[in-house]
């Protein structure tokens, strides 16, 4: 039941209330251990927020997030910052998450210094460990940042989250940023130490492409709400959201006439601002009607494990009522 409302600073003095933005607007899901959940959709949508509420970064306006049976919000600063070592996020920038003034091992050690941890041999060696392990070097430990490619600067990233040894990482976009053939390298890494460690990854991403290699589970994201989550298996082929429909067909495919055949998802997304009443997805449905403008759909079990929220979520599925004006 994640909620998360920012005021805006657009304030016009005919209007008393500053306009609200609902960023994340009733978000619920679990991710269970060793368990990759991939949570997609366009840039915008709250997906990014959505991670930053879960690590306390931000503080939610409403709902709740419970990490091993422990309740996060509110919880008493030094409990979180007890728990807060299992929890760590990997993000986009490689290049702008590390501080560049700093040495690599510094960096890495970073969040074990945050636990109150102090500068020894132990650690150093810890470092050179980390840095092994994500396939680079001990002797990069006296090296700074801007040494490294892009794809080595995400691997010093990895190194920083899981040095404290956490239960559960946020990778937001963790790859986004990379080349395609370093996203690959990068992913198999991530998939190794999660075998290895045994933890959870909430993957965020806006190519479902890219996350279909290692999510187990999908959610997809549209204005601030989750419209669909399914195993990936069926979330792939049998698709149920108009808007799921719509991404995964828009995904980029290699044949440039296969790409053409394909249907598109048309239009923007509407601003958070100001969104359409009813079904968010409305104004770029193919098959809305009128109650969609006026009722908000809620999230239900279509088939085992597969949620959706549409009105007419049984009409969507099969190759024949696949949306064709899309
Ligand atoms: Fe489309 Fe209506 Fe379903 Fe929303 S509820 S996705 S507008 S059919
Ligand atoms: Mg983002």
């Amino acid at each position: 039941g994640l909620v998360k409302h920012f005021e805006t600073r657009l304030e016009n003095w005919l209007q008393r209330v500053k306009p609200v933005v609902k960023a994340v607007d009733n978000v619920s899901f679990a991710v269970g251990e060793r368990e990759t959940l991939g949570l997609v959709g366009e840039s915008g949508c709250g997906k990014s927020t959505t991670g930053r509420l879960i690590l306390q970064l931000i503080e939610p306006t409403a709902g709740a997030v419970r990490f091993m049976g422990t309740e996060l919000v509110g919880a008493d600063p030094r409990e979180l910052r007890r728990l807060r070592k299992n929890l760590q996020i990997i993000f986009q920038d490689p290049h702008a998450s590390l501080n560049p003034r700093m040495r690599v091992e510094e960096i890495i050690l970073e969040p074990l210094y945050a636990q109150g941890e102090r500068p020894s041999v132990e650690l150093t060696n810890y470092a050179g460990e980390l840095l092994e392990k994500v396939g680079l070097s001990k002797k990069h430990a006296q090296r700074h940042p801007h040494e490294f490619s892009g794809g080595q600067r995400q691997r010093i990233g990895i190194a920083r989250a899981i040095a404290p040894k956490p239960k559960f990482i946020i990778c937001d976009e963790a790859v986004s940023a990379l080349d395609v053939s370093v996203q690959a390298q990068v992913i198999n890494l991530l998939q190794d130490l999660q075998e290895e460690l045994a933890m959870s990854y909430l993957f965020i991403g806006h190519d479902l492409a890219v996350v279909k290699h290692i999510a187990d589970r999908i959610a997809v994201m549209y204005l601030g709400r989750i419209v669909e989550t399914a195993p990936k298996a069926r979330l792939y082929t049998s698709p149920r959201h108009p808007y799921t429909q719509a991404l995964l067909a828009s995904a980029p495919v290699p044949h440039p006439r296969l790409r053409q055949s394909r249907k598109r998802l048309h239009g923007e997304m509407p601003s958070p601002l100001n969104p359409p009443t009813g079904c968010h997805f409305h104004p770029r449905c193919p098959l809305a009607q009128d109650i969609c403008k006026s009722n908000d759909p809620v999230l239900r079990e279509i088939e085992p494990g597969q949620h959706v929220a549409c009105h007419f979520a049984e009409l969507t599925g099969g190759p024949a009522s696949t949306p064709a004006a899309l």
